[in-house]
């Protein structure tokens, strides 16, 4: 008999409720002060690392979990329905960063990244700039060949992680000319001369999550360090960026679990008219078709994951699942909000910010209009 797509081995169903067990007593008593101060303690990142979150799929003799890409969907998803801000910190540290290692790098690489890793050291995933979002290959940053290796110069924006982070991987043109062909990816240590973090930026959600810019002035990075092939770095950021983006999915299905959970439990409780608000069938079926949403929403992203993991083309269906989902995050989030009436619209409340951390889901690992260029380009060719 073929197991739905919802149905977990016992191993990720233990895993998935221990992870979710943690967010909900060492995580959520934090949320309102995260997001309020725009910062994660590093207390609680040692104790993601602790709980084995941190280097999901990362083999056990590297230090890691030995764990499968569906553990860290999982893990991504079980973390946002408390906290996506959290969710977002384990999700580009397991599905980009420790994914392109895991997938590009050389043995000696793998060696020197993957322990730290998967044991202290935050990973953050560089491709953005000022000028190159959508069109990321028009990225500006240069690379230049000097003597045992290459000197990095120039700005990236939106970096998550960037305040925390200690390992950075970074995507630099070596050779313009050749167009999207000189894009090429580093492994840059936070240490390394020429390189600084910049800015953090001030924003609408996921506030505890930092998102930074950093600078690159004549950054040395040794030979040994380029991820993949030089002039390939265009292929590392596209394929892990496909996979990642399914990632976002979970984010997204996490939050709008999250949100329903709160609906739920606040509409039993909350009387109007001598009733819960949860006897009017009116509210029910707002809520039925939330769970409908999200149902669907997760069955993409599960699926996706599914194809992925088993070595199946999933780029469609990565595109697919994070559209959707971050659509019903939104939409999931925003029923909530009403149905806490006037308490939904402050802060003493959790799904106020739980509104505002869906926003995300649209515009980063590709925006929703480039999602559906990715759908289109699969169905006309
Ligand atoms: C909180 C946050 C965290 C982030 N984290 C990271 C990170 O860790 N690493 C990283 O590299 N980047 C990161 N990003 C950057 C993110 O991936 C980009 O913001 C995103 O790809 C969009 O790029 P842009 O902001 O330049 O918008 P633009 O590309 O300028 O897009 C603006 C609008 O135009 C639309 N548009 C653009 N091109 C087309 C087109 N061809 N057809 C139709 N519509 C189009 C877009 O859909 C969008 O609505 C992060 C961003 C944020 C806000």
């Amino acid at each position: 008999m073929t197991a739905a797509l919802t149905t977990l081995s016992d191993d990720e169903r233990l895993f998935r409720d221990s992870v979710f067990d943690f967010a909900d007593h060492e995580i959520r008593p934090h949320v309102r002060q995260m997001d309020e101060s725009a910062h994660m303690p590093r207390e609680l990142i040692d104790k993601l690392f602790t709980l084995g979150v941190m280097g999901i799929e990362v083999p056990e003799s590297a230090g890691g979990a030995g764990g499968t890409f569906f553990h860290a969907v999982l893990a991504v998803e079980a973390v946002s329905r408390v906290d996506p801000a959290v969710g977002v910190l384990i999700d580009v540290h397991n599905t980009l960063v420790i994914n392109a290692l895991l997938r590009w790098a050389s043995e000696a690489l793998r060696q020197a990244y993957l322990p730290r890793l998967a044991e202290r050291s935050i990973g953050a995933y560089a491709l953005s700039e000022a000028g190159s979002g959508s069109d990321a290959f028009a990225l500006a940053t240069r690379a230049v060949e000097r003597g045992d290796g290459f000197t990095l110069t120039g700005r990236k924006l939106w970096i998550t992680n960037g305040n925390e982070a200690d390992i950075f991987i970074v995507f630099a043109n070596l050779n313009p000319e050749a167009g999207y062909r000189g894009i090429t990816a580093f492994v840059v240590e936070r240490g390394f001369p020429g390189f600084t973090v910049g800015r953090k930026e001030d924003k609408l959600g996921i506030r505890a999550s930092s998102t930074c810019e950093l600078i690159f002035e004549n950054c040395e990075v040794p030979r040994s360090n380029v991820l993949g092939e030089p002039g390939k770095g265009y292929k590392v950021a596209i394929e892990t960026l496909n996979e990642g983006r399914i990632g976002i999915g979970a984010q997204m299905v996490g939050l709008a679990q999250g949100a329903l959970d709160h609906a739920i439990r606040y509409i039993k409780e909350r009387k109007q008219f001598g009733k819960s608000l949860a006897e009017f069938q009116g509210v029910q079926f707002q809520i039925a078709r939330a769970a409908t949403d999200l149902e669907a929403a997760r069955l993409l992203v599960y699926n996706a994951a599914r194809l992925r993991e088993s070595g199946q083309p999933f780029v469609t269906e990565a595109a697919i699942c994070k559209l959707f989902s971050s659509e019903v995050a939104e939409r999931v989030a925003s029923l909530a909000v009403n149905l806490y009436g006037g308490y939904g619209f402050v802060k003493d409340y959790p799904v106020e910010k739980l509104y505002r951390d869906a926003k995300i889901g649209q515009i980063y690992e590709g925006t929703s209009n480039l999602q559906l260029q990715t759908i289109a380009k699969h169905l006309l060719g």
